[in-house]
């Protein structure tokens, strides 16, 4: 309960915070929120000998609109997430999710992008961002890239961030005319982290055929998934109660499972097929 001892410094500018991790790319970490990391470090599962912490960097946290994109600094905080008038109105996916988020204390503290550069396999955002086909910024000591949600995660607790990196945005296109979004979870009644969670996306055109869809989901897997044989099947269908759930049936395809004390890999799923359901019904009320 006690972490091993390490060093701490505040970096007042990104640049300042990728410098510093730069001294040391393997032993030094971002402290964003701490709510992962900390209780990580009293474990010891997470040793770093340096934090750099994110958190004071003023220009890393912000909502705006920017031409036809939503542009999230990496710092924003669930809070900040879950009472924006312009998420509300453009991307109404985001404050629900960060809504369903542990409690207030976790909110207030805990970033999105801590959120997703940690990739908890039961954690919110990375449905999210599946779902809205997010883009992430990151930077580093050799610059700037851009990386898709869908080449992120890249297992349990690990991205396709590389030692020194910082995600600094998350960038999305501003959805269309006929979108429709929700969230769905099932919380763990503990900690309020998804023992199954599915964020969906989907664009119906003017005959109420479905455009597009996209399905993210969290809890089931070792890490955050597309649920692609469910948006195949519901391309250019008329979302009817029954195509609904013939395409909700595809939730766990080819997905291998987590089992724990509290759910096995079966009820994961069964979960998963209902509350892509239950999301997809939502969404598709929501559209238009
Ligand atoms: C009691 C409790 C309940 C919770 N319930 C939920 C829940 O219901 N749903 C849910 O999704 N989460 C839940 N969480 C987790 C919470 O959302 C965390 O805030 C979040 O997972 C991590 O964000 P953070 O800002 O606290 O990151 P930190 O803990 O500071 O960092 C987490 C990891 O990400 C790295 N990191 C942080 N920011 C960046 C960055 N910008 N660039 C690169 N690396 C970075 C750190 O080095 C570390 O490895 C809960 C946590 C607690 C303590």
């Amino acid at each position: 309960m006690i972490p091993a001892q390490f060093d701490y410094q505040v970096a007042n500018t990104l640049e300042e915070a990728v410098a510093l991790l730069a001294q040391d790319p393997d032993g030094a970490k971002v402290l964003a929120g701490g709510h992962s990391l900390i209780p990580a470090m009293k474990l010891r599962l997470a040793q770093p000998q340096l934090l750099v912490d994110i958190a004071r960097i003023k220009s890393l946290a912000y909502i705006r609109e920017e031409g036809d994109q939503i542009l999230i600094g990496a710092t924003t905080t669930h809070y900040e997430i879950e009472s924006s008038e312009l998420l509300r109105r453009m991307c109404p996916l985001l404050p629900e999710c960060a809504a369903s988020i542990g409690d207030v204390q976790v909110r207030n503290k805990g970033t999105i992008g801590g959120s997703l550069a940690h990739s908890d396999p039961a954690g919110d955002w990375p449905a999210a961002a599946l779902a809205l086909n997010a883009e992430l910024v990151v930077l580093g000591s050799n610059g700037e890239r851009v990386i898709n949600a869908d080449d992120f995660f890249v297992d349990l607790l690990t991205t396709a961030l590389t030692p020194g990196e910082i995600l600094r945005e998350i960038r999305l296109t501003r959805p269309p005319t006929g979108f429709g979004q929700a969230y769905q979870k099932v919380p763990h009644p503990a900690s309020g982290f998804a023992v199954a969670g599915v964020a969906v996306n989907l664009v119906l055109g003017a005959d109420h055929a479905c455009q597009s869809a996209s399905v993210g989901i969290t809890g089931v897997a070792s890490k955050a998934y597309r649920a692609k044989g469910v948006e195949a099947a519901l391309k250019a269908k008329q979302l009817d109660d029954q195509t609904i759930a013939s395409a909700a049936s595809h939730a766990g395809d080819g997905v291998d499972p987590n089992s724990d004390l509290f759910a096995s890999g079966e009820y994961r799923c069964h979960l998963a097929r209902i509350h892509t359901r239950r999301a997809i019904q939502t969404a598709t009320e929501r559209a238009g």
